[in-house]
């Protein structure tokens, strides 16, 4: 079993027309024997904006794209047939297939309901005004089209812990629901930013409603009996109560699999506040890496001038390895997205080295870092934008890199600030390699492999330098950095 790298087979601006799950089957084979192991799919489920929802807006949990349901069978990324194969074809070949999980939030309700709410100030979640108001809410899902099939559950008013839309009056604004659960108060342990971040968008889901918990339990149990599950990336966890996933993780890997991989997204780039969320769960997730990706935005953005010696500060990576899933971008922070922070194309081969290679951290690629994407929107201003993201040329090396050369001790060279590089020792059974990149200028750093590396020569598995370099009879040698870029020096006779 070689390095875990995981691919997300997705963006934002993944076209709409039902393709993607034959994408998936189609490009499986090829993925394994690039050395990605995990495949990231996109939600599966309805969502309210049918064949439109990227499928963040979470519809019907049992729909896998099988019933007529906001306006089509199949969801944007294809009909469920298509996703059982696809789903197939990565297991067929060592992939595991990891699915995105929405539970925080439902829209697209079927029926209004008669509701009894509370205002909230929506800059301050505590604050829920004494008075209760009575309007009407869209919070009864009775999926009409599925009649009950894989689940009779209709979720209504007490399913859910607020809404952002009441009619009669007619408002918008953060609504508590009244019911029978919580009294009165939004959910405990989510994060803290607006006061209580329990409320999202749509109908906010109401854990703390047993039947709910079962319910969601029972989904996950019968999600796995339809496609194969290598695991879960659990989204919106900062507005979801921290003993639920800590319970319904422990359940999946009690009744689905021991080894399920389970990634959760708290957006957040404060390590006392993951660290605290992770203590909250009993460790049994990993997080993405925001604060890297931050500083990988950053350095991008500031050229020669960020000190690559602090590149990693503050990360997961650096505090928590073995619960970071590390990245450079994804489909939130690309380009004309909510939380954009994009990473500059020219500094993308640094930051995917410095994921892929580095001893810590699980990776996860991006889809257009690999294939390319070209998409447009609309910006704030109105304006339609045009965006290329272009396909990251030394990616496919660095992905065989990281099977061939990310093994044993590492060495750090983050002496310099602008040219820094790391040492893979190697192990018995696979050779390591020397690491070097520069921000700016060519460089080079001086390297002691030891004496059992004695006059051995090196050259560049990305060819990104077309010299070779010969160690001394200490094993010592001077690898050159190439300017704004980054090179991989490995054994020539082992090509
Ligand atoms: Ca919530």
């Amino acid at each position: 079993m070689g390095n875990r790298t995981l691919f997300q087979f997705f963006h934002w601006y993944t076209p709409d027309g039902g393709e993607l799950w034959s994408e998936v089957a189609q490009k499986a084979s090829d993925l394994a024997s690039s050395g990605i192991t995990d495949v990231w799919l996109p939600p599966a489920y309805k969502g309210a904006s049918g064949a439109a929802s990227v499928g963040y807006d979470t519809y019907d949990l049992f729909d896998l794209g099988e019933f007529d349901q906001k306006g089509s069978k199949a969801t944007k990324y294809g009909d469920r047939p298509a996703f059982q194969a696809a789903c197939q074809a990565l297991n067929d070949n060592g992939l595991r297939p990891i699915h995105d999980v929405v539970l925080n939030h439902k829209m697209g309700a079927d029926e209004k309901e008669r509701v009894v709410v509370r205002r909230v100030n929506a800059d301050d979640r505590t604050q829920i005004e004494e008075e209760e108001v009575e309007a009407l809410a869209y919070t009864r899902f009775t999926f009409p089209a599925r009649q009950g099939k894989y689940s009779e559950f209709i979720w209504d008013k007490q399913c859910f812990s607020g809404v952002d839309v009441i009619e009669q009056p007619d408002e918008i604004g953060v609504f508590k629901l009244v019911n029978e659960y919580g009294e009165g108060q939004w959910n405990d342990e989510v994060d803290d930013e607006l006061g209580n971040f329990d409320y999202l968008m749509g109908a906010d889901v109401e854990f703390r409603n047993n039947a709910v918990y079962e319910e969601l339990k029972y989904w996950g149990r019968w999600f796995a009996e339809q496609v194969p599950v290598g695991g879960f990336r659990l989204d919106a966890a900062k507005h979801i109560p921290a003993w639920f996933f800590r319970d319904w993780v422990g359940h999946m890997r009690d009744t689905v699999g021991a080894d399920l991989f389970v990634v959760a997204e708290y957006w957040h780039p404060d390590m006392g506040t993951l660290a605290n969320y992770l203590d909250l769960v009993d460790k049994q997730l990993m997080l993405f890496d925001v604060a890297l990706h931050h500083r990988f935005h950053d350095a991008s953005k500031a050229g020669d001038a960020f000190d690559m010696r602090t590149i990693f500060d503050g990360s997961l990576v650096s505090s928590k390895p073995d619960h970071a899933v590390t990245m450079v971008d994804n489909h939130d922070t690309q380009p004309l997205q909510s939380l954009e922070a994009s990473v500059e194309p020219w500094f993308k081969p640094l930051a995917y080295a410095l994921i892929l290679l580095r001893e810590e951290g699980t990776p996860c690629v991006f889809y257009p870092d690999l294939y390319g994407a070209k998409y447009e929107d609309r910006k704030d201003d109105g304006d339609v934008q045009a965006v290329e993201m272009p396909a990251i040329g030394s990616l496919p090396k660095l992905l065989q890199a990281r099977q061939r050369f990310a093994y044993g001790a590492q060495i750090d060279l983050f002496d310099d600030p602008t040219v820094v590089g790391f040492v893979r020792q190697g192990t018995g059974s696979n050779p390591g390699c020397i690491v070097v990149m520069s921000n700016g200028g060519a460089g080079r750093k001086t390297v002691e492999l030891g004496a059992d590396h004695a006059h051995v020569v090196f050259k560049d598995f990305l060819g990104h330098h077309e010299g070779e370099v010969t160690t001394d009879e200490h094993g010592r040698a001077e690898f050159p950095a190439s300017a704004g870029s980054v090179n991989v020096w490995v054994r020539k006779d082992i090509e």
